[in-house]
């Protein structure tokens, strides 16, 4: 019999590792278990360059939000332009629904119908919106213009 040289347990004359604590008793047992640690940390190494690639999917997200900036940007610049050229109608009939369009399809308005309904409206909702009113609106102009 021998004893662990880590925790001192009994351990069988040819047992190349302790049954209590693991630790290797051989030099050939201590070998393999630093060949089996390596292995374990390479593996672990190429999984988190696994996530490296996971990582590099954010890059779709990231694009997404540029385009979410985009649109944001685009229904700025429209729902103020839109208003601007509305408000040099008044008191023209048209010029009201194309400022209520205009309105509409600012980003702002959207988050304030989050509150009732639980989530923001969708963009195209609100574009479809802007749509509806800037059509009546250039409708009107068309007919009463
Ligand atoms: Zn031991």
């Amino acid at each position: 019999m021998k004893t662990c040289s880590r925790c001192d347990s009994s351990l069988d004359d040819d047992a190349r590792y302790c049954v209590e604590c693991g630790a290797p008793q051989t030099e050939d047992a201590a070998d393999e278990l630093n060949k089996y640690v390596q292995r374990q940390a390479e593996q672990v190494a190429a999984e988190s360059e696994g996530d490296d690639d996971s990582e590099s999917g954010f890059i779709p997200t990231e694009e997404l939000t540029d385009r979410e900036q985009l649109w944001r940007r685009g229904c700025y610049v429209l729902g103020y332009g839109t208003i601007v050229i509305a408000l040099t109608r008044v008191p023209a009939a048209e010029s009201w629904p194309l400022i209520l369009g205009g309105i509409a399809i600012l980003p702002p308005i959207r988050r304030l119908t989050a509150e009732p309904l639980g989530s923001p409206l969708k963009r195209e909702v609100m574009a479809g919106i802007y749509a509806v009113f800037a059509l009546i609106g250039i409708t009107l102009f068309v007919v009463l213009g």
